[in-house]
């Protein structure tokens, strides 16, 4: 497999390599309009993935206008060709999925074990919106005596999807896909550091059939692009993924055009682990929910809160088990952890096993460069222990393969712990005793909570943050909450009394 993986991408690099990556406006791939470009890397190896053109805000302006051009038609699509337009989509996803997984793997570093399943997860994404399309417009009947009341629902018009690094491919398909199937069009600035796949989803959707303008990318940095995409005034609403910081600015660069805007952050998520819980299946939830995707996954359980009764014993098969974790060529199928994104974001998650150290945590494992990949961004999979809620190992985002453990004696401590941190995304809770599941799943301040389970996704299921992980949710009927506004139509059943003024 790896041989075939390799071969896979060495038929794809000549091309990529050659012609770049460029815009797709109104259904043409197109240069910036000022000329300017940037160079895109592999973290594998540091191979160039070739040039990608560096968007600003005339380009922005372009792609704008022309998913504005693009709306009214896209918007007024008979609901069953719209749908059937979505499932066309996921059939190239699907007929190209072992290139896209192969790329992705080579442009982010994710291994291919869980990259394999991010095309297929991207188009069973827009599958589950395509039979939703039908239902999108339903809304309530709210009568009263004298009145019809009720709302329809109806697409905001052209949005603005911004999205990270990490796991680009299906993360953009979860938030095109409920935009497309609600009616809206799209300008979608993919990351900077992972652009590659961004183009070949909008190449499946206009090789499915998709009317020219409804589906924009436009390529670039945050500051240029991004803030650009932010602030037009077509724009009708941004759904944005990444730093909680990047959200703030998102707000405020989106407020004088009345922008409305989707959040999904950062995240500092617990794994709450009770001394009666299924000790060995927690044990592989927990390794798992923070040492797959490289720990680059906002839903990872960064924090493991163990019962203190069984700490040393845990602790212990952890340590041995982390650090067995094969770090490798992430397109090699016997890798579990391949290289981080970025020299700096690995010089980032490095600094917090010195941090960590300083404030008076214990390193178990891991915390270093790997042998004879000191030029490329591999680190060996973390693990610190006796850390407290107040140090920053236990605070900050470390987005790698670093899981910091925190002992507690009581429940009340446990939720406390849990709750310590300026986060809200996820909560896992380890137990079998069910009144405390329930307990501490509704104490726990967190979008989301998995008890005895890993993080399963349901698609019709509400997903967002709170605190500083986010404002809104995704997911089912929520997303199209997002995409569409609801309208209420009031209709007189009879002569209902009409104040009269200005008579004799
Ligand atoms: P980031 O905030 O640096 O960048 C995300 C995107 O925003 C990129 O496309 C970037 O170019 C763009 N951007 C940057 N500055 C901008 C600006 N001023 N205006 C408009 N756009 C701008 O995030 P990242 O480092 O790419 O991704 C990692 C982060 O994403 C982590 O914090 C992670 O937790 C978060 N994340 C959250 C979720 C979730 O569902 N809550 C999912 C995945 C990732």
């Amino acid at each position: 497999m790896f041989k075939k993986n390799l071969q896979t991408l060495e038929s794809i690099l000549p091309e990529l390599r050659a012609n770049g990556i460029k815009h797709i406006i109104n259904g043409q791939h197109v240069e910036s309009e000022g000329g300017a470009s940037f160079e895109n890397f592999s973290p594998v190896d540091g191979a160039s993935l070739g040039h990608v053109v560096s968007g600003q805000a005339e380009d922005i302006d372009k792609a704008a206008w022309a998913a504005h051009a693009a709306f009214p038609a896209w918007r007024d699509m008979h609901h069953k060709d719209r749908r059937d337009m979505l499932h066309a989509i996921a059939d190239e996803v699907e007929k190209r999925a072992e290139e896209i997984a192969v790329l992705e793997s080579y442009d982010t570093g994710q291994p291919i074990r869980f990259m394999k399943k991010a095309a297929i997860r991207g188009a069973a994404n827009f599958r589950f919106f395509a039979d939703r399309v039908i239902d999108a417009k339903n809304g309530l009947s709210t009568p009263d005596m004298a009145h019809v009341n009720y709302t329809i629902r109806q697409p905001i018009g052209p949005v603005g999807i911004i999205t990270p690094w990490n796991t680009p491919f299906m993360l953009s398909t979860w938030k095109i896909a409920p935009a497309l199937a609600a009616g809206c069009t799209v300008v979608h600035k993919p990351a900077e550091l992972s652009p590659v796949t961004a183009n070949r989803l909008a190449e499946c959707a206009h090789a499915a059939g998709l009317p020219a303008g409804v589906w924009n990318v436009v390529h670039g940095l945050g500051e240029s692009a991004g803030k650009a995409l932010t602030e037009h005034v077509a724009i009708r609403a941004v759904a944005f993924i990444g730093e909680t910081t990047t959200g703030s600015l998102i707000m405020k660069q989106g407020a004088p055009t009345l922008k409305r805007v989707h959040l999904e952050l950062g995240g500092k998520n617990p794994v709450i682990v009770f001394e009666d819980a299924d000790l060995d299946r927690a044990l592989d939830a927990a390794i798992f929910m923070k040492y797959s995707l490289n720990g680059e996954r906002c839903t990872s359980s960064s924090r493991l809160l163990l019962h203190r009764s069984i700490y040393d014993e845990f602790l212990a098969r952890l340590t041995e088990r982390v650090s067995k974790i094969r770090v490798g060529n992430p397109l090699d199928p016997e890798t579990e952890v391949g290289p981080l994104i970025h020299r700096s974001h690995q010089e980032k998650v490095l600094s917090y096993a010195g941090i960590g150290q300083e404030e008076g945590a214990r390193l178990m494992t891991g915390g270093t460069k790997v042998k004879g990949q000191e030029d490329h961004p591999y680190v060996t999979p973390t693990l610190m222990a006796d850390a407290d809620p107040s140090m920053r190992l236990a605070q900050e985002e470390i987005f790698g393969p670093f899981l910091t453990v925190i002992p507690f004696d009581t429940e009340e401590e446990a939720v406390e712990k849990a709750n310590s941190v300026k986060y809200g995304l996820t909560a896992y809770i380890w137990t079998k005793d069910v009144g405390r599941a329930h307990r501490v799943a509704q104490a726990v301040e967190s979008g989301m909570v998995w008890v005895n389970s890993q993080n399963v996704r349901h698609l019709p299921t509400p997903f967002g943050g709170v605190k500083y992980s986010g404002i809104g949710r995704d997911g089912g009927d929520y997303s199209f909450d997002f995409y569409m506004e609801t309208k209420n139509i009031s209709i007189a059943l009879g002569d209902h009394p009409i104040p009269k003024l200005g008579n004799d």
